[in-house]
């Protein structure tokens, strides 16, 4: 079984497009509301993008309106590290795959939308990938 923890910048540059290895790897942020799954309310899975783990699911995905995909938990709690992020002079929580450590966004806290949790993961698309429910199969 791979390691993900253990692959090379080089061996991610070759697994990943330049714009998933930026966003990925190098902690990017895709411009908002160019995500493919900004909008998506199809029932399924989230899972990274970078290492295939499943991190979110439709069933905690919610309209934030700010142009990411935005989930109030992820799938599990031991799914994502939280980490504090203090780039571009703001103090936020960084989310990343506990599976790979590949960057997937940032989770805000106490922004009143009124989800079970008030939290808001806001996470790119691209860092995701989306598989659909079958129908009929949980
Ligand atoms: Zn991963």
């Amino acid at each position: 079984m791979t390691d993900f923890k253990l692959i090379s910048d080089t061996e991610w540059q070759q697994r990943l497009t330049p714009e998933e290895f930026h966003v990925l790897r190098r902690a990017g942020t895709e411009p908002p509301g160019v995500g493919e799954y900004t909008d998506t309310t199809t029932e399924g899975v989230y899972s990274c993008r970078a290492c295939g783990a499943e991190l979110f699911r439709s069933t905690e995905k919610f309209d934030a309106h700010c142009g990411w995909p935005s989930f109030f938990s992820p799938l599990a709690a031991d799914r994502v590290i939280e980490r504090r992020d203090t780039s571009h002079g703001m103090v936020r929580i960084e989310v990343v795959c506990a599976n790979c450590e590949s960057h997937l966004g940032h989770v805000f806290e106490g922004e009143g939308y009124g989800t079970p949790t008030d939290l808001r993961y806001c996470i790119n698309s691209i860092s995701m990938t989306f598989e659909p429910a079958e129908p009929g199969k949980q």
